[in-house]
């Protein structure tokens, strides 16, 4: 049984020596549980805040304790009612081959779902993300522009093709040319600017000729600084992640822009409001589960998954997707299905 386990506090971003792989022997499932084998593992930007001990709204991963994450397993043996081996299921047992789980919080996904690694993405955490944010927080209109950055991943790109089957104008942010082309010709952005290029700012702000009223935030940094200035009267901010902040290791340099920022908001009455998803809105998952279904199949909300092979694959995959290198959902996969 493959683990991979948190071997020290990263200071900026990990590096090879964070994460570390250890063998230890396949559990066996005892009265009341069940025995899982790992299918897939979601990689998510989150994962960094969970390597350091710095405050925040869940635990920091022990040192020597299993990385945390999103899983797709299959039933191996079970002493549980309403799991038989052979059932996919959806669970939370982090970064390892096998797993015991008592069925707390774990979804049966069936004999055979037609994609099961969907429930990681798309169907999953991340598409819930986007649709609570943007419907529930960022309330648009048809007709309203919406901003949203980390365009091709499986945040953003949600939220921008929610956002278009609501009828507003939709500006994507994503890091280079091929993702800016995927977002406007695949996801149907009306546009999408690449952070990366010189003049940045000013490509932004050509894309927002009526200003923003929606700007979904995933990634801070120089996309926000970007975005301030262009928000119209009574925009709303859903505040849903900072990734262009996880490995910083203090503050950005420069004058302190605090009471500039709450000028902003005060004179253009922007609402702004952090969220955690499932702490907030939990409760409505079914309504965004058979929303999503429905966009799925219709062929309005597209999918796209990056899957990298291998358990010992995953450390990379993680520094990189921090780094802007994936190109959709990354997904690993873990089992032999
Ligand atoms: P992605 O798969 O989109 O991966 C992160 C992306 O962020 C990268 O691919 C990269 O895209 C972009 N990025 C990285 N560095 C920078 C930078 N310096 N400037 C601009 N963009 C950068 O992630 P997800 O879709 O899974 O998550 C998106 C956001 O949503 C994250 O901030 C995450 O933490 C947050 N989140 C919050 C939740 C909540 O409950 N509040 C729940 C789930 C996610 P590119 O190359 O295009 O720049």
């Amino acid at each position: 049984n493959r683990q991979i386990v948190l071997a020290e506090r990263p200071k900026g971003a990990p590096t090879a020596d964070t994460l570390k792989l250890i063998e230890t022997d396949v559990p066996t499932a005892g009265p009341n549980q069940m025995l899982l084998r790992t299918q897939y593992l979601s990689l998510d930007p989150y994962m960094r805040g969970r390597m350091s001990d710095a405050p925040s709204y869940a635990a920091p991963v022990e040192i020597g304790g299993v990385m945390v994450g999103g899983t797709v397993a299959q039933v191996v043996t079970s002493h549980l009612d309403g799991f038989e081996p052979g059932d996919w299921v959806l669970s939370f047992h982090g970064w390892q081959d096998y797993a015991l789980s008592d069925g707390t919080a774990v979804t049966n996904l069936g004999k055979s779902p037609a994609h099961p690694s969907w429930a990681l993405g798309i169907m999953g955490m991340p598409g819930f993300t986007a649709w609570a944010g943007l419907i529930k927080i960022g309330a648009p209109k048809a007709g309203e522009t919406i901003v949203v950055a980390a365009a091709t991943g499986p945040v953003g790109a949600t939220v921008g093709q929610i956002g278009k089957i609501l009828g507003c104008r939709v500006v994507g942010v994503a890091g280079g040319a091929e993702k800016c082309a995927y977002a406007v010709d695949e996801l149907g952005f009306d546009a999408c600017i690449d952070h990366k290029a010189d003049d940045f700012a000013e490509q932004f702000n050509k894309a927002t000729p009526d200003g923003i009223d929606v700007y979904f935030e995933n990634v801070g940094g120089k996309v926000l600084d970007a975005v301030i200035p262009q928000l119209n009267p009574n925009a709303r901010m859903p505040v849903c992640g900072l990734v262009s902040q996880y490995n910083a290791t203090e503050l950005p340099a420069g004058p302190d822009r605090m009471n500039w920022l709450m000028g902003q908001i005060l004179r253009k009455k922007v609402k702004v409001q952090g969220f955690i998803i499932f702490d907030d809105f939990g409760h409505l998952y079914p309504e965004f589960a058979k929303d999503m279904a429905a966009w799925v199949e219709g062929g309005q909300v597209k999918y796209r998954e990056e899957m990298i092979d291998g358990l010992e694959n995953a450390p990379e995959a993680l520094i990189g997707l921090l780094n802007g290198e994936n190109f959709g959902k990354r997904v690993i996969r873990v089992g032999s299905n």
